[in-house]
């Protein structure tokens, strides 16, 4: 295929709309795989994604489609919705000239749909607008036709009407796509030359137990062949100094599974296999050229900025480097973590973890677990708090200084602090009209201030919100959403700096003995009532003991909230079956000195173990 005949697009969407169908659609019509029962969402591969029914890989996908006489590679990535994973879909939107922006007929634009059409906008990519589900009998077109061009100045013979469910109006996406999409060299006349040097983009990487590194790559110039070296951009490790190079193994197209072939060409996007042996070497964004002739990179990769922190522990100590291990392959496949490492008196070594939500967090976690078989476990999440220090020449900080506070371990004494502040955020909310009271009272009471209320059609409003990160991210910002509306308000942030506000830490004391793993910062408005509850929660978490367990909140010195577990009646007498009468008094005296001892000997500090049972639960 020469580049005028290639055609790279993404399929992007809110959640639901339908992406992942369509896919499949274009898969069958164009023959790539077969039409079937099972092959429902099949770009979705993950067990995870199975399991959940949404997508949380970008994926790509080539198909052949035939216009006109001519044959067209068609390269497309269907791309998660959730808002948590638009790092993978901005990602994968960099080898692309266009999308195909869908909207479910009967729900109309919602958040997502807004987020995904400004990101189209940044990189500059052609819009095929194209309405869903259209087979529904509670479908609302015109609605959403209003939506559309009210929002995008979408004209309205652009738009395509489907149903991705049972393929009626597919063939006339195909067409529009070959028809009304740029290919590569119109995008970039200089590149997309074969007989360049070779330069290739590195846009994902996976690590397989069996099969070791396999790296996604789209062609720019040049052509790949099995047997080529190729040397990465980037330097390594600073111990190993310089570049490395590789032998390619074996190149080939994602159908969507791997499909051998002996070369790639410019505008293809696939994969190959070499000899990476270490994560640190398949670097996403990173410029792959033929050894000894060097191109100039691509501008490669934003590195995502996490937005809440929380520690990833073995259950084991003795799991620990098991756990490292699977935590350098995964992080191959997801690039929007980080990793610090991180001690704690009570869970040992382990890992401080920045996610892109919670979300993110729970199939970080489940990932781990499905394809790697590492359990583990997770403490409360915070979001990044920021403070500066007082100079102090006793510490040797000459001037103010700014420190961040990922966990509540890292907060600093009040006395040396000039000020704290907390990240905020500006929340995208789309709801219809009925509900908008409800959904303002739901913001004002998070600390919202109001940026701008928007009507988009007859029953649809947008509003826009700047609050603190952690009334979005941490405290159940979506649930409440969801059930005020009835479901049908949808959201999405981006981030929106820092504002000064007042910190605390609240300490949780456990039978005398402070624990770090279940100290909170929080703003001062929220310490009394948060304090409160994580007293009441560990009273009903905590798994009884012989002896009574206390439990107290306290800022500083301060002791605000308590709460008491009592002690757990132990029935003595179990397994003593039949009626002789001293022995069950021997084993009733015995108890009672063993719960006395325990008493005495401050002994009834909480194991390692009833530890790992609070964060279970
Ligand atoms: P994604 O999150 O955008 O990838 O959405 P999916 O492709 O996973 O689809 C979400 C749900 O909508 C699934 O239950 C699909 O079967 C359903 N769906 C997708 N397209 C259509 C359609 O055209 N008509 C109907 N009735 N349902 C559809
Ligand atoms: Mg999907």
């Amino acid at each position: 295929f020469t580049p005028d005949k290639i055609r790279n697009f993404g399929i992007i969407a809110h959640v639901d709309h339908g992406k992942s169908t369509l896919a499949d659609r274009l898969l069958e019509i164009t023959g790539t795989i077969h039409k079937s029962e099972e092959n429902k969402q099949v770009m979705d591969s993950l067990q995870v994604e199975r399991e959940r029914g949404i997508t949380v890989k970008a994926q790509t996908a080539s198909i052949i489609h035939k216009h006109d006489g001519d044959q067209y590679l068609l390269n497309f990535v269907d791309t998660p919705g959730h808002v948590d994973f638009s790092y993978e879909v901005s990602r994968s939107l960099a080898a692309c000239q266009g999308v195909l922006l869908l909207v479910d007929a009967t729900q109309g634009v919602q958040a997502q749909t807004l987020a995904n059409f400004y990101l189209a906008m940044e990189h500059n990519l052609k819009v095929i607008p194209v309405i869903n589900k259209i087979d529904l009998k509670t479908a609302n077109i015109d609605r959403v036709y209003e939506e559309m061009t009210s929002l995008f100045g979408i004209d309205l013979e652009d738009v395509i009407a489907i149903s991705a469910k049972n393929g009626s109006n597919i063939e006339e996406v195909l067409k529009t796509i070959v028809c009304k999409l740029p290919s590569p060299l119109q995008r970039d006349p200089k590149s997309f030359n074969p007989n360049n040097n070779l330069k290739v983009l590195l846009f994902d990487s996976l690590f397989e137990m069996h099969r070791g590194v396999t790296a996604y790559v789209a062609i720019i110039d040049g052509v790949l062949r099995t047997g080529d070296t190729v040397t990465s951009q980037i330097l390594l490790n600073r111990e190993q100094k310089g570049k490395k190079t590789y032998t390619v193994q074996e190149v080939g197209m994602l159908r969507p599974g791997r499909e051998k072939t002996d070369a790639l060409y410019p505008g293809q996007v696939g994969y190959f296999i070499c000899n990476m042996k270490s994560v640190s070497e398949a670097q996403i964004g990173d410029t792959l050229f033929r050894e000894g002739f060097p191109v100039k990179p691509l501008p490669g990769f934003v590195k995502a900025l996490p937005v809440v922190y929380a520690g990833l522990f073995p259950p084991l100590p003795v799991e620990y480097d098991q756990l490292r291990s699977a935590i350098d392959k995964l992080i191959l496949n997801d690039r929007s973590v980080t990793v610090k490492h991180t001690d704690s008196p009570v869970l040992g070594r382990g890992f401080l973890i920045g996610y892109l939500g919670l979300l993110h967090m729970d199939i970080f976690r489940q990932r781990l677990r499905q394809e790697f078989q590492a359990d583990t476990i997770v403490t409360v999440p915070n979001v990044t708090y920021k403070a500066i220090l007082k100079p102090s020449r006793k510490k040797g900080i000459k001037e103010p200084k700014e420190i961040l506070i990922t966990k509540a371990s890292e907060f600093p004494d009040a006395v040396d602090v000039i000020q704290y502040s907390q990240p905020m955020v500006t929340v995208t909310i789309v709801t219809p009209v009925d509900y908008i009271t409800a959904v303002m009272d739901f913001c004002d009471n998070r600390t919202g201030e109001e940026i701008s209320n928007t009507k988009i059609s007859e029953t649809q409003v947008v509003l826009v919100y700047r609050m603190p990160s952690s009334e979005v991210l941490i405290d159940n910002f979506y649930d409440g959403l969801k059930s005020l509306s009835s479901g049908y308000a949808s959201f999405d942030y981006e981030e929106s700096g820092y504002e000064v506000t007042n910190l605390k830490k609240i300490d949780i004391i456990v039978n005398g003995v402070e624990v770090e793993e279940l100290s909170r910062v929080c703003t001062s408005d929220k310490v009394d009532g948060l304090g409160r509850s994580i007293c009441q929660k560990l009273k009903t978490n905590l798994p009884g003991q012989l002896y009574p367990i206390s439990i107290q909140a306290a800022v500083g010195k301060t002791v605000f909230a308590r709460e008491t577990r009592p002690a757990m009646k132990k029935d003595v007498l179990a397994k003593c079956y039949g009626g002789d009468y001293s022995r069950k008094l021997k084993l009733l005296k015995r108890h009672s000195e063993k719960v006395k001892a325990l008493k005495q000997s401050g002994s009834a500090n909480i194991s390692r173990k009833v530890f790992i049972e609070i964060f279970k639960r």
